[in-house]
């Protein structure tokens, strides 16, 4: 456990942002960042030079120091908004919008930087980029709104050790020696802005994976178990230093090469279409679904991505009919989403990257035979491609223009047919580049 640096508790600083919430971890963020530097081509590593060991040492601190570390603080911070020398959003996650503007905002300034070839400048705001995926994906961040875990302690009341420390600093400070030796970093985009969009859904999935750990280590702090709690920030380290790995490399992909050399290049054309069954909607705001987005037909539940649920309770894979040449058959679905009516499912989409949205919606060829649900494809609320599918017949396949289009919706709504059979299905939905 690493004291608060005094700078924190003077009452000046104290105002402008509630900082020691948002301290996070020291140590690991050096861990996180050297073991994803490691993995990083031979090529990538030689064009930082002297920056590698800089990035690991001291710039993805930047976000932390920006009232002690003056020279760097810019690198930190917003142009539009030069009051604003602490911006939280770096540290915390907010709703997806802000989420992405400020990961696409450094981004962008890493990947021009690269471009100009100011690899100094670029390494300053990768580190800032680092911060950002590092304390999202940090066991003391995850509780939206309580990250000093106040509420969360009146589910989980602390033993006689713990009783009047703060938890913050406990979940996540730590002497952590991090490495991913088989991990090769992954392009998450040939442009800067569809970069930015995938990395979000990457941090998301690192949000996810540090949200199982908090628990078990602040169990194991009761108890002053030590083992264990390393052991859970461990996890939470090794995943986020994979997400790290895969921005620092993007960064110098996109700074380094042409939009047209990395489009033809095998990770390119790997791009070229991106399922998003598995990414969260808006309504799953802070990346759970809250009550106000359940619904009670076919069952009361609410969305599900790989599986739908027979009467709520009962995974199932997902199957529909299908045309084919020989006639309708039935076909299963490793992607795909399984919705209740009168819901929408809001994807954020990244601004002129996909051209088009193409899904297969129909009905659950052995659950949703009595029902009948009209499927939308709305963007920025204007409904593009309506289909009324029954459960007697083949899915529908749906797709339309996404031009200008911010906010891909997904609405289902009762047709008429028995409410408990609609069991509705958005099967293989791919955002497709031009
Ligand atoms: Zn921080």
């Amino acid at each position: 456990m690493r004291p608060l640096p005094r700078l924190f508790l003077t009452a000046s600083v104290a105002i402008l942002a509630p900082l020691p919430s948002a301290l996070a971890w020291s140590q690991p963020h050096q861990a996180i960042t050297r073991a994803a530097l490691e993995r990083l081509p031979a090529a990538q590593k030689a064009l930082l030079g002297e920056e590698l060991a800089l990035l690991g040492d001291d710039y993805c601190l930047i976000p932390d120091h920006v009232f002690t570390d003056r020279a760097n603080a810019k690198f930190a911070m917003v142009d539009d908004k030069p009051k604003e020398i602490y911006r939280l959003n770096l540290h915390l996650p907010a709703q997806q919008p802000e989420n992405l503007e400020t990961i696409r905002y450094f981004l962008g300034k890493a990947v021009a930087a690269a471009q100009s070839q100011n690899i100094k400048d670029a390494a300053r705001y990768m580190g800032t980029i680092c911060h950002q995926i590092e304390d999202y994906g940090s066991p003391s961040h995850t509780m939206p709104g309580d990250n000093m875990f106040t509420l969360l302690q009146q589910f989980l009341p602390p033993s006689e050790v713990m009783r009047d420390k703060l938890l913050h600093s406990p979940v996540e400070s730590g002497e952590l020696t991090v490495a991913i030796p088989d991990y090769t970093p992954k392009l998450l985009g040939t442009t800067m802005n569809e970069a930015a969009w995938k990395l979000m859904h990457r941090i998301h999935e690192g949000i996810i994976n540090a949200r199982s750990t908090t628990i078990p280590i602040i169990q194991a702090l009761y108890i002053e178990d030590a083992k264990t709690v390393e052991r859970h920030q461990l996890k939470a380290a090794t995943f986020d230093a994979k997400i790290v790995a895969d921005a620092l490399y993007t960064i110098l992909c996109i700074g380094t090469r042409t939009p047209a050399d990395l489009e033809e290049s095998p990770e390119g054309i790997a791009l070229k279409n991106t399922p998003i069954a598995a990414y969260y909607p808006l309504e799953a705001a802070s990346l759970y679904f809250p009550q106000t987005q359940f619904f009670s037909s076919p069952h009361w539940g609410h969305a599900r991505s790989g599986v739908v649920l027979a009467e709520g309770k009962q995974a199932l894979p997902l199957k529909l009919q299908v045309d084919s040449k020989i006639g309708p058959k039935e076909q299963e679905f490793s992607e795909g989403i399984s919705a209740g009516m009168g819901r929408s499912l809001t994807f954020l989409l990244p601004a002129g990257v996909y051209s088009r949205f193409t899904v297969l919606a129909g009905l659950h060829s052995e659950l949703g035979a009595k029902g009948k649900v009209e499927f939308t494809l709305s963007g920025d609320g204007k409904p593009l491609a309506p289909a009324v599918v029954s459960g007697t017949e083949p899915a529908h396949a749906l797709e339309c223009d996404l031009s200008g289009v911010s906010e891909l919706q997904l609405t289902l709504n009762s047709k008429g047919g028995d409410s408990k059979s609609n069991y509705a299905i958005w099967a293989n939905p791919t955002l497709q580049k031009p």
